[in-house]
């Protein structure tokens, strides 16, 4: 797709409602919906517009790619089939989903000519710290593609010949009469199915279709800050298309895997550590691992309260830009067993207490008498 940002595409400021989206949207799925305008370029600008359109109406997804900037959002990865093979597909973020692109036109729309190939979903679960610092992954695809047999030629002698019912164009006319005037409407060939061409032999192994399923390992590239329900697209990586026509793309759907000791909000991350009462009391260094099995030190402040969260700016979703935080949570914990020598030493802070009572410290009195105080 063009790099025309979303909201270029929906001619709308940064700024639009929800309500002028929508509007903007409607207008130009309209006029450019592939049954009504037939310039070139018509589809993909429909196209375009559906994906702007499914990106904006969504506060989440608009979120992120005011944050990520349009470069990022749909470009951020690259991928490459390894060992060999011949598409020119790249990757691109895509947070849209399948079903709610057509919805107000009441179904998908037909096109005449050679079909695209189909779109090809797979999901794929990661664990946290590979959508907090992204990573590479090899996943293997099942799809069609070109018949190694006849190299895609659907004939067995690898030859093809002009389809004699189209002549080659792969589409047929037929002209109608009405009150209006003559109507000329192309249709697909039906002998060739919008080939052009029919195999001199059939081939034998993908039986004259050209295509044959196969196998493959396709190297991904999962960005920094990818959540569950997002979706790369690996352009015409799906299956294969008729003769002349595009593949189809292929959809990697994440699912992020809960993390033992870290837990995500958006691109914060949370952890906890425990704490005795003195350490709450004195203050302490606490060594502690980050998701990436750093070693970093927290500084738990003198006097602070259970439950409190210290923050480490950075050590959230490495998100280029702006990574997230990380949240230390103060657990303190009470021992439930203590050797004699800190008893006594517990003992001591108690009497120390007991005599401060006088002095209305936070600890005096009793929980009861609170009213009593100002
Ligand atoms: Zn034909
Ligand atoms: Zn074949």
């Amino acid at each position: 797709m063009g790099k025309g940002d979303y909201y270029d595409i929906l001619g709308i400021p940064q700024n639009a409602e929800d309500k002028e989206i929508k509007k903007a949207y409607r207008n130009l799925a309209r006029k450019y919906h592939p049954d009504v305008c037939k310039d070139s370029g018509a589809e993909e600008k429909f196209k375009q517009i559906n994906e702007a359109y499914s990106v904006l109406s969504d506060p989440q997804k608009r979120a992120q790619y005011d944050n990520m900037g349009h470069e990022t959002f749909t470009n951020a990865s690259k991928g490459s089939y390894t060992g060999g093979g011949g598409f020119g597909g790249g990757f691109s973020t895509d947070f849209s989903g399948f079903g709610d692109i057509f919805d107000f036109f009441g179904g998908g729309y037909r096109r005449t000519g050679p079909q695209p190939g189909a779109d090809l979903l797979m999901r794929l679960s990661i664990p946290l710290e590979d959508a907090v610092s992204g990573t590479e992954r090899e996943i293997e695809v099942m799809h069609t593609e070109p018949c190694p047999t006849c190299a895609g030629s659907g004939s067995e002698t690898k030859k093809q010949n002009t389809c004699p019912r189209c002549g080659g164009t792969g589409q047929m006319r037929s002209t109608s009469h009405s009150p209006f005037g003559q109507f000329i409407r192309m249709t697909t060939c039906t002998q060739c199915g919008g080939r052009g061409k029919i195999p001199e032999r059939q081939c034998r192994e993908c039986r004259g279709s050209g295509h044959t399923r196969a196998k493959r390992k396709v190297a991904i590239h999962i960005p920094p800050g990818i959540d569950t329900g997002m979706r790369l697209r690996m352009e015409k990586y799906g299956e294969a298309g008729d003769f002349g026509a595009p593949n189809g793309d292929l959809f990697i759907e994440i699912s992020v895997l809960p993390h033992a000791r870290f837990t995500r909000f958006d691109d914060n991350l949370e952890t906890y550590i425990d704490i005795s009462p003195v350490q709450a009391v004195l203050g302490t260094l606490i060594e502690i691992e980050t998701i990436d099995k750093r070693h970093i030190d927290v500084k738990s402040p003198r006097g602070v309260q259970n439950n409190t969260a210290l923050r480490i700016p950075g050590e959230g979703v490495k998100r280029r830009g702006h990574p997230g935080d990380l949240l230390v949570r103060v657990r303190i914990v009470t021992p439930k067993q203590v050797s004699n020598e800190e008893r006594e030493h517990y003992e001591k802070i108690l009497e120390i207490e007991q005599k401060n009572k006088g002095k209305k410290g936070i600890f005096s009195g009793f929980m009861g008498k609170k009213k009593d105080r100002k």
